[in-house]
């Protein structure tokens, strides 16, 4: 037999699912030679265009295409879930979130009679509650994070998805799961719903067609305070540890790089990249919000993306706007590596260099100008 591992990848397109797509067909991964499989709903990119899958273009969201699209993918032995819906209040969220994994799991673990483990990847607002409560909830959780702390009481999303898993996997013997805690993730996806280094990318360049100085739109507390990141590559290698390794199994996992950093330090970084002035952090009065300076930049987009013949992109798909405000607004919050290191996983990246080399795959697959 050509393949050991088959996988399924749900969120192909996104920050994590890319990485996962691009490590798993490599020969020295570890649980192949990997067929791959993966999901979204938007046509195959041509940034995804030469690797090595099977792309399935199917909308989790509906029950009977997900049913009619993945549960003839019999030869399954691994489901990687990389994926989310971003709605407007955390009860749709719970309703919505659950929905999409519960059909993806009701159409493959029936069907695919030699499926051994599912990852499911949820996030670090496990331990502090959904964004909208960020502020309000602060505090709840004395960071560092690990992984044993109780569930706070607000909904989360995050917990009707670990719940679903819980209840699916004793529907067939055998079959494990890992639950993957990824802080703020540093990648390349132009599909991402939240994209950090990727959107500061888009402000970057729009500072310097624009002669403007980057000026840092978050908070002082974000700019001077310890944050940590996780590079989508090393989740994607977390993901696959836990899928073949027998410490991981049945187990729940932050999962970041290992260092800390300052925004202080890393905007120096990001206006060096791009060529333009350093304009720091701003005084209390005269500090702006990204979603508010970029509101009308979509003609400008436009204008760089043809000036620069870049990949054709639109502003509101490159530019998560909200999601840079919310990382910058608030001060950082560390989690701990100890439980990954105490099952074998040793993995580590060295953030700034990581924050450089993401950067550098953004401009040199034209979603950016060099
Ligand atoms: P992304 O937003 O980067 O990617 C989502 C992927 O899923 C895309 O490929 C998207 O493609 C696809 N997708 C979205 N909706 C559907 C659907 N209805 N049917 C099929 N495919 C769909 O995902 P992330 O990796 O960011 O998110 C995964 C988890 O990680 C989430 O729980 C998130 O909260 C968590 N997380 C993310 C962080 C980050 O910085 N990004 C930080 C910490 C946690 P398409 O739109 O074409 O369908």
């Amino acid at each position: 037999l050509k393949y050991k591992g088959f996988a399924l990848i749900v969120g192909v397109t996104g920050i994590v699912g890319n990485s996962l797509a691009e490590i798993l067909p490599l020969h020295d991964t570890p649980g192949g030679p990997w067929k791959v499989y993966g999901v979204a709903r938007r046509p195959r990119p041509p940034w995804n265009a030469d690797y090595p899958m099977e792309y399935i273009q199917c909308d989790i969201r509906d029950e009977e295409q997900t049913l009619t699209q993945l549960s003839n993918l019999q030869d399954l032995t691994h489901v990687f879930y990389v994926t989310w819906a971003n709605c407007s209040n955390e009860q749709h969220n719970c309703e919505i979130n659950g929905q999409m994994f519960k059909n993806v799991l009701n159409a493959v673990i029936p069907n695919c009679p030699n499926l051994q483990h599912i990852c499911l990847q949820t996030g670090r607002n496990h331990y502090i509650g959904p964004f909208d409560d960020w502020g309000t909830l602060n505090g709840v959780q004395d960071a560092p994070f690990c992984e044993d702390l109780p569930r706070i009481e607000n909904p989360n999303f995050y917990y009707t998805l670990e719940d679903i898993l819980f209840k699916e996997v004793t529907k067939k013997e055998g079959l494990t799961w890992s639950v993957h805690r990824p802080g703020v993730i540093f990648g390349f996806s132009p599909c991402s719903m939240m994209n950090i280094v990727g959107s500061l990318c888009v402000y970057a360049a729009i500072c310097r067609h624009e002669g403007e100085p980057l000026r840092f739109p978050g908070t002082r507390q974000a700019w001077e305070s310890y944050h940590s990141a996780s590079d989508a590559d090393l989740i994607a290698e977390h993901h696959i540890w836990a899928a073949v390794d027998e410490y991981a199994k049945n187990e729940v996992f932050n999962i970041s790089n290992g260092d800390v950093f300052k925004w202080k330090h890393f905007w120096k970084v990001l206006a060096e990249q791009f060529g333009v002035e350093n304009g720091g952090l701003q005084e209390e009065g005269e500090r702006r919000s990204l979603s508010d300076m970029m509101k009308d930049k979509g003609a400008v987009w436009d204008a760089i993306v043809t000036e620069k013949e870049l990949l054709p992109t639109k502003l509101e798909e490159v530019g998560g706007w909200w999601f840079v405000d919310v990382v910058l607004g608030n001060e950082g919050m560390l989690d701990l590596m100890n439980k990954s290191k105490e099952h074998g996983f040793l993995g580590f990246r060295n953030s700034k260099s990581s924050f450089v080399s993401w950067i550098d795959k953004i401009k040199c697959s034209k979603i950016v100008p060099i």
